[in-house]
């Protein structure tokens, strides 16, 4: 099951999806999926796709690009049906490539289907191997694929259980929309690791990564798919199944802290609210003598209020984000990334002059953007820069979906806060304690993964081993 050491420890993808059935053959279901990507841009800006049923055939459409980029009047309207499902990818290193963007759309026994992925499996490639020893053949190199194998290999069982089968040999992080040509199905692996919450529309239901793209089709947020739970709609309306299920569900603890959006509510807690809890606690552990808070744009402008709210110290404008550059590890090599930096920030010298900042970001991964945006507040005058962090030091690799950094390019996983602070070239630098950021989450009632900041994985990353199973 270890196919760790063949992909390094480099992070794959982390993605968008959403999947939508209409009650009403005329309504155009891919509208709403163009509407309901874009509401997800932030989580992928690799390459989009939509794939849509009129009840007997599916059509799709896919490229690289954003999502307005790859669709325009004409391949979107040629996706003609009440059905859809879509998905955004997110960039890394290596792996663009059209054939690689989804959904993946595959004919076996029980007809087309059409699916989309949002994580990582950490046996996919072991799972591949096997298959191609048995003569299967695969067209792309994306886990999502050997998840359709594996779905289409057990076709004749129907195809709830099919997922079921799927499941049970898969390891990994997953929420899934799957589109046969008369129902859609969506599906959250057994730890809940990335999000997937579903809503209405009158009688048409809508399931997405995060509920602002429900919000964005004007679909009411009905609940989250629970961890292990496959939900099929169609003209008769919900069933649910559940797999057996770990002890404690494990969300990914990072969508709070700088993937989801703000107005996003997930498994329970509201992400704009548990960011400005985070810069309040970093707060409250905090003496600094300072004259001025800024957050760096736009994921850690909440905890930069929070951070000001309860320190007293006036918050304000010290950096001014040029909208049109999406996020900043889009460029793989390091130079292209510090000019990436320059090119999306730029420090404001009328607000910053002869002042002390605390200069609040969500996180530290390899340590590029805090020490270009030091430089920059530096070179605007500031008296002091004092960096704080509302997450603690990313330690780890995430083998889960989130695409960050090697253990080699993450600056926390050799040294320590005293180590970065000079890297960075700040006069001081905290990070947030791992159990005060689980205090910002602690209404949602599930548990969460943790593994970037302490190294603990819900499935150990080498062997595929689910921890904490019943
Ligand atoms: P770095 O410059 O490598 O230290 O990355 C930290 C910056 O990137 C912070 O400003 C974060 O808001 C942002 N960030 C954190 N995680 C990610 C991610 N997975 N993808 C893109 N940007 C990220």
């Amino acid at each position: 099951m270890a196919d760790i050491k063949d992909r390094g420890d480099r992070m794959e993808e982390a993605c968008g999806v959403f999947g939508i059935y209409a009650q009403g053959k005329d309504v155009r279901a891919a509208d709403a999926a163009y509407y309901g990507l874009f509401a997800l841009q932030h989580r992928g800006q690799e390459s989009a796709g939509i794939a849509a049923s009129d009840g007997e055939t599916i059509r799709s459409h896919r490229n690289l690009g954003l999502v307005p980029e790859v669709f325009d009047e004409e391949t979107l309207g040629a996706l003609t049906g009440h059905i859809a499902i879509g998905h955004v990818r997110y960039s890394t290193f290596g792996g663009k490539d059209v054939i690689n963007a989804q959904p993946l759309v595959a004919r076996c026994r029980m007809g087309t289907l059409a699916l989309a992925h949002n994580g990582n499996l950490v046996n996919a490639e072991a799972l591949r191997a096997q298959m191609q020893e048995q003569g299967a053949i695969f067209q792309t190199t994306v886990d999502t694929e050997v998840i359709l194998s594996l779905i289409a290999r057990e076709s004749g069982r129907g195809l709830i259980e099919a997922i079921k089968a799927m499941m049970g040999v898969v390891r990994g992080s997953y929420a899934l929309v799957l589109l046969t040509k008369d129902r859609l199905v969506g599906i959250r692996d057994p730890y809940g690791i990335r999000p997937l919450c579903m809503g209405r529309i009158g009688e048409s239901f809508v399931l997405a990564s995060e509920s602002c793209a429900l919000d964005a089709v004007g679909a009411q947020f009905v609940r989250d798919i629970r961890p292990g739970e496959i939900v099929a709609i169609d003209a008769e309306g919900v069933t649910s199944t559940h797999v057996k299920t770990p002890l404690g569900s494990r969300l990914c603890l990072f969508e709070f802290v700088y993937f989801a959006r703000p107005d996003s509510v997930i498994d329970g807690v509201n992400v704009y609210e548990s960011r400005v809890e985070a810069g309040r606690r970093l707060a409250m552990r905090d003496d600094v003598q300072a004259d001025m808070v800024i957050g760096v744009p736009d994921s850690a402008l909440a905890a930069a209020m929070g951070y000001a709210e309860e320190s007293g110290i006036p918050y304000g404008d010290g950096l001014a984000k040029n909208r049109y550059v999406g996020r900043t590890f889009i460029q793989p090599e390091q130079g292209m990334r510090e000019v990436g930096v320059r090119t999306k920030l730029n420090a404001l010298p009328r607000n910053v002059r002869g002042k002390r900042i605390v200069l609040v970001d969500d996180s530290i991964v390899r340590g590029t953007t805090s020490r270009k945006i030091v430089e920059m507040l530096r070179m605007a005058g500031a008296k002091e820069v004092h960096m704080r962090i509302s997450s603690p030091s990313v330690l780890n690799p995430c083998f889960f979906g989130i695409d960050t950094a090697t253990s080699e390019e993450l600056i926390g996983h050799d040294h320590g806060a005293d180590e970065i602070c000079r890297y960075i070239g700040a006069d001081s630098l905290h990070f947030l304690p791992l159990e005060d950021l689980l205090r910002t989450v602690n209404g949602s009632g599930c548990d969460f993964c943790t593994g970037c900041f302490d190294g603990r994985y819900p499935i150990d990353p080498a062997t595929g081993e689910m921890l904490g199973e019943e």
